[in-house]
């Protein structure tokens, strides 16, 4: 397919902090942008040339986004599949819809891994209430999550005994789940995919995950991990997206267990914020990927540049009653850099920005990160 050049006008369904990523890089090559979203403070639209305020569903604005965009991407995995192949029919997708439909619910994509070849945890699909009427013991201790519409930590309920697990899905409403077997945890990596066709895609450097709370906290690159280990994640990652036949931005995130063996934990099908680091110290970030491939262009050189720390930015930062957290130290600090969403309200666990930093080992730059979040 012939390459999309600039000033060729993007598309993409979703305007919050990784539409307005999207929209920089590719506002930077030169394209134009328009975003579709319902809410007129999106975080993209102060990027974007066009902002079609629009459920994302709406067929009219769907139409529109088709006939005036050259390509069309997603920065979340909620949309609705079935517009996504509605939109195909007319203008360049990606990913496509089908991927998008496998990572938006995880009945779906946790067997695709499998059949991928990849392992997951051990995990019952739970369909109806007939489903959790088996011996649960395989998955037990484990977490009962929804199958769709979870995010950092939500839609998720740690148990211990099978009627525990029984009371959950009741309150969750009967709704479709999985029950996954809670698995001793020594570490939490990711890595991310730019495919654009079986012979070109390029993974990023892996990155080492801490969360707190379910909400990703701080990414560590390179992770602290045997270097042979970070490849096979790399290639574990590589395999998925191949398996998919994937185009796009693809993340993978993987358990490493007490045995260093992985396990894939879930998959994003858009950039992702253990991707983050990738705009300061990558030569090509995952933003300028995500255009890339939608635009049929050559995947960019991933070569990590520094040792690198991103920290996010809560919400829970900002002072009481919504004031800015001091910046002053961080903004003035030279291997650091502060990336702030353009959100106007600070909640509690909202992610509100980032910042990288920059030092000679993974080690010193987190101990600086986590210096300079203790200034603001
Ligand atoms: P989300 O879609 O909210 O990111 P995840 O499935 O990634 O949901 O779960 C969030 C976090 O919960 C994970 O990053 C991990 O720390 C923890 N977690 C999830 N599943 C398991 C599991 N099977 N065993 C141990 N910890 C888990
Ligand atoms: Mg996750």
């Amino acid at each position: 397919m012939a390459a999309i050049l600039p000033p060729a006008m993007l598309g993409i369904l979703g305007g919050g902090q990784l539409g307005r990523m999207f929209a920089v890089a590719a506002k930077t090559m030169g394209y134009r942008v328009t975003v579709l979203d319902p809410d007129e403070n999106a975080p993209a639209a102060a990027f974007a040339d066009r902002h079609i305020r629009a459920p994302y569903n709406d067929p009219a604005a769907l139409r529109e986004l088709a006939q005036s965009c050259a390509a069309v991407t997603t920065e979340f995995e909620n949309v609705n599949a079935d517009a996504m192949r509605e939109l195909a029919k007319t203008t360049r997708v990606s990913p496509s819809g089908d991927c998008v439909a496998i990572a938006q619910d995880r009945i779906v994509e946790k067997s695709w891994i499998n059949k991928a070849g990849l392992p997951t945890a051990p995990y019952l699909a739970i369909e109806s209430v007939e489903d959790i009427q088996v011996d649960l013991a395989p998955y037990l201790p484990g977490i009962l999550k929804t199958a769709r519409l979870g995010y950092d930590g939500k839609g998720q309920v740690r148990v211990k005994t099978a009627a525990e697990a029984r009371a959950a899905y009741a309150n969750l409403g009967g709704q479709a789940c999985v029950l996954e077997k809670m698995l001793d945890l020594k570490l939490e990596v990711s890595a991310i995919v730019t495919r654009v066709s079986a012979a070109q895609s390029a993974v990023f450097p892996v990155a080492e995950n801490i969360h707190k709370d379910g909400i990703l906290d701080e990414s560590i690159v390179p992770a602290r991990i045997d270097p042979a280990l970070a490849a096979q994640a790399q290639s574990m990652a590589k395999k998925l997206a191949d398996a998919l036949d994937y185009v796009g931005v693809l993340a993978v995130e993987f358990f490493v267990l007490a045995d260093d063996s992985l396990v894939v934990n879930e998959i994003a099908p858009r950039p992702h914020n253990s991707g983050h680091y990738t705009l300061t110290a990558c030569l090509t970030d995952q933003f300028q990927q995500q255009v890339r491939a939608m635009c049929g262009l050559l995947p960019g050189r991933t070569d990590l540049l520094s040792p690198v720390v991103m920290v996010n930015l809560l919400g829970d930062v900002w002072k009481e009653g919504g004031g800015e957290p001091n910046w002053d130290v961080l903004v003035e600090a030279p291997n650091a850099q502060l990336h702030l969403y353009g959100k106007k309200t600070a909640r509690p666990g909202r992610k509100m920005g980032h910042f990288n930093v920059m030092a000679a080992t993974a080690d010193d730059a987190l101990e600086q990160a986590r210096a300079l979040k203790d200034t603001l």
